[in-house]
């Protein structure tokens, strides 16, 4: 599972649940282009104005502050206890921490 920090509001979330992957296609509107998002934070509509089914919390987990967790050179969390267990892939670093 691999998760990330919402740009707006510091929650943890997994990129196949939130507005990551998708963050630069280009039908989205300006504000939201290049963000990683949360399910709750990410845009309500594209740019069309047609709704996106985003704009509330998923609930496949309970959501949290990324506040503790590292950060790895992608960009994505890991927990302290997952990265003292040796359970970061060797092709990943740790950059910083929330
Ligand atoms: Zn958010």
């Amino acid at each position: 599972m691999s998760v990330y920090q919402c740009e707006t509001c510091g929650c943890v979330e997994n990129t196949a649940l939130g507005f990551y992957w998708a963050r630069h296609d280009k039908d989205w509107p300006e504000e939201a282009r290049g963000k990683a998002l949360c399910s709750e934070c990410a845009p309500r509509v594209y740019s069309d104005g047609s709704a996106t089914g985003w704009g509330k919390w998923h609930g496949r987990f309970t959501k949290r502050q990324a506040k503790g967790m590292l950060i790895d050179s992608q960009g994505l969390l890991w927990s302290k206890e997952t990265v003292a267990a040796g359970q970061l892939p060797p092709h990943l670093r740790i950059v910083g921490e929330v």
